[in-house]
């Protein structure tokens, strides 16, 4: 056998919207990718479908997660050999223990490594250690061609940059080397601190900028003096405690809730609570999964907002102006009653290198919205005024941008589609979204 292949599933990204039939394909060695891509005329890869969006949608996917062996991992130096389709949490479970761990994850551990690369994905820390891809030391990838090769930043460089956050749309990553980073304990020392508008929160992270981890809830429904109230975690890892990590299965959100559940009342409620429960200024040490991954503990949260599902709106401002425009989106956001129950501000560093990624330096928010053709619109308003601003909008969370908006945020658009022409990449890899994109 080959590939497994399971006809017409219905698929979809984490926020359950847009959905589309699919014949999902799973490899189960080179070859049978190979194969497979000779007979498609167009593929994708598919990691765990945590991108919110249409990212990883198309009439044909690759599942990549049954090729998730380790393939090397050095303790003294902490690099990493894996297939592309292991599991942040999976690597986790090994490393830890062995006092290593990843310089970069982001707020979920059930995603592939491949997934990681081709988003380019940033954590708590990208304002000291930058994104996912700037800790990858090679990639082995599958070209349009049918050909193997291994790009790295000093190997087939333009392929390495155009597939660290090329959202799959340069080939399949099959696997990579990763630099982890070395850690005392499975512990983080995290402070609370607590900040009564979007200036005063903009002001902590600045004030806190050498720390190594930083976020903030934020309550997108707070309006007047307090619009963009936050509650900061600060973190380091701790350095001294056990180093085993204790993992869990998550509890299941086991139906779609009634969307009506989530209505702005019960939002302003939980934002409330939240607020109010919250200390400030109080030091604890907690354990590594439930601070960078605290909705890991409940599998299937995605469905509690009903089966139309919802779209996660993540944009970045760049730091000129980016606290005066953060209170004029978040204006908009509050008027439109529109918030959500989670929303995430953070810091960002430099941008990289990478023609796709996401990150410019700046400060970045990302919030829910359940699904309806009147958040669609809002996020269209919003789009207009975060590429006015100089800012962009996350691709690996978008489901609903015009092309317009993309060519705009992402300038170097025409550059990464020379990349794809050069090595093969052009119509053969493309999902629902790189078309939506207006990407060949
Ligand atoms: C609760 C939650 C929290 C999150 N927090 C963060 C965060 O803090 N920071 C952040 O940056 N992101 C965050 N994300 C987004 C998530 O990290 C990314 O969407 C990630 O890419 C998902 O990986 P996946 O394996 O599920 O990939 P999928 O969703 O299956 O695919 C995502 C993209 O990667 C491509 N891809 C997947 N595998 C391969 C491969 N082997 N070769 C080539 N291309 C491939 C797909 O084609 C697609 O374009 C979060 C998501 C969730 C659900």
């Amino acid at each position: 056998m080959t590939a497994t292949t399971q006809t017409l599933t219905n698929i979809s990204g984490w926020g359950n919207y847009p959905t589309q039939d699919a014949q999902v394909i799973t490899p189960l060695s080179l070859s049978a990718y190979q194969t497979q891509l000779a007979q498609h005329p167009s593929i994708i890869a598919r990691g765990m479908g945590r991108s919110y969006g249409d990212s990883a949608n198309a009439p044909i996917v690759l599942q990549t997660t049954y090729c998730d062996h380790f393939i090397a991992f050095d303790k003294a130096t902490g690099l990493l050999t894996v297939e592309a389709g292991v599991l942040l949490r999976d690597i986790l479970k090994i490393t830890v223990k062995q006092g290593w761990f990843l310089p970069v994850t982001p707020g979920t551990s059930f995603v592939t490594v491949g997934g990681a690369i081709a988003s380019d994905v940033h954590g708590k820390n990208h304002h000291i250690a930058g994104t996912f891809g700037q800790h990858v030391v090679s990639i082995t990838m599958l070209l349009g061609t049918g050909e193997v090769v291994t790009t790295s930043p000093t190997e087939l460089p333009d392929l390495f940059h155009a597939t660290c956050g090329g959202m799959g749309l340069t080939g399949v990553i099959l696997s990579a080397t990763i630099q982890l980073i070395p850690i005392q304990s499975a512990f983080i020392a995290q402070k609370t601190i607590k900040a009564d508008c979007i200036e005063a929160a903009c002001e902590a992270f600045e004030t806190n900028s050498s720390g190594t981890y930083s976020v903030a809830w934020i309550d997108c429904l707070a309006t007047g003096k307090h619009l963009g109230r936050s509650v900061l975690m600060l973190g380091e890892h701790a350095e001294s405690g056990r180093l085993d990590l204790t993992v869990k299965d998550p509890i299941t959100v086991p139906i779609h809730t009634p969307a009506a559940l989530l209505n702005s009342m019960t939002m302003r409620a939980f934002n409330n609570a939240y607020w109010v429960k919250a200390s400030g200024d109080k030091t604890q040490t907690v354990p590594l999964l439930p601070y960078f991954y605290p909705l890991d503990a409940i599998g299937g949260w995605n469905k509690l907002y009903g089966k139309a599902g919802f779209l996660q709106y993540q944009f970045v401002l760049p730091k000129v102006d980016g606290v005066a425009n953060m209170r004029n989106i978040l204006t908009q956001i509050a008027q439109s009653g529109q918030g959500s129950f989670l929303a995430v501000l953070k810091q960002f560093g430099q941008a990289n290198q990478n023609l796709l990624s996401f990150p410019i330096e700046g400060y970045t928010l990302a919030l829910d919205f359940k699904m309806s053709q009147s958040t669609i619109d809002l996020l269209h308003r919003l789009d207009d005024m975060v590429a006015g601003m100089g800012g962009r909008v996350y691709l690996t969370k978008d489901a609903v941008m015009l092309e317009v908006s993309f060519k705009t945020m992402y300038s170097n658009w025409e550059q990464f589609e020379a990349v794809r022409q050069k090595y093969g990449a052009i119509e053969k890899f493309a999902s629902a979204q790189s078309k939506r994109l207006g990407l060949a």
